[in-house]
């Protein structure tokens, strides 16, 4: 919030909106509860909006290892209804018929992480073509224009795979380019 209480007061903010995005397990719900009752308190619903997402397994090394709630199940419904409940004038309502657009390419969508390094997918967490930049002590951003503009191609291309899930054109292009270091090294 820090950088929140910097920019807020000069009108730097104007016309942006934060996304939080909470995710849903088994085992964190109770916590959850209590965040988004902060939330509702203390948070602007003008400026702070919230999304619900449930914890999955992706095929990574610790699939099985944590609990997640399945596709179907009730439980999950009955916890977001609850956050929804805690959390009025903060949910996203859902636009039907739409072309799904990830937020990882969208221009003005940030994961910022505790380190303050900047990415945009939410799933390739550990992946250096993820980190597009930093966020800075004063509020501002520094940005990899080649790395940060990769994640972008669906905004020109307008292709639905490259908006639905950006991350996929992006691994492969750092694959691609790479390589060639790799060869020189070996
Ligand atoms: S870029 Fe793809 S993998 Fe990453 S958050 Fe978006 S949809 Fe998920």
């Amino acid at each position: 919030m820090q950088a929140y209480d910097v920019l807020h007061p000069r009108g730097a903010l104007a016309g942006t909106t934060v996304m939080i995005r909470l995710h849903i397990h088994p085992d964190n719900t109770d916590s959850l509860f209590a965040l988004a009752e902060r939330i509702s308190g203390d948070f602007d619903p003008g400026f702070f909006t919230v999304y619900l997402k449930e914890v999955g397994s992706y095929g990574g090394r610790r699939d099985g290892g944590y609990a997640v709630y399945g596709e179907q199940d009730l439980r999950l419904d009955e916890v977001k209804h609850r956050l929804a409940a805690l959390l009025p004038g903060f949910a996203r309502p859902d636009q039907p018929g739409q072309v799904a657009v990830c937020y990882a390419g969208k221009a003005n969508a940030f994961t910022i992480r505790a380190d303050g390094s900047i990415g945009k997918c939410t799933l390739a967490l550990n992946s250096d073509y993820n980190r597009v930049g930093q966020l800075n002590p004063d509020g501002t951003l520094t940005l990899d224009a080649p790395k940060f503009g990769a994640w972008l191609h669906g905004l020109s291309t307008m292709d639905p795979a490259d908006l639905g899930c950006p991350a996929h054109r992006v691994a492969q292009q750092a694959k691609r380019t790479a390589r060639p270091r790799l060869a020189m090294a070996g």
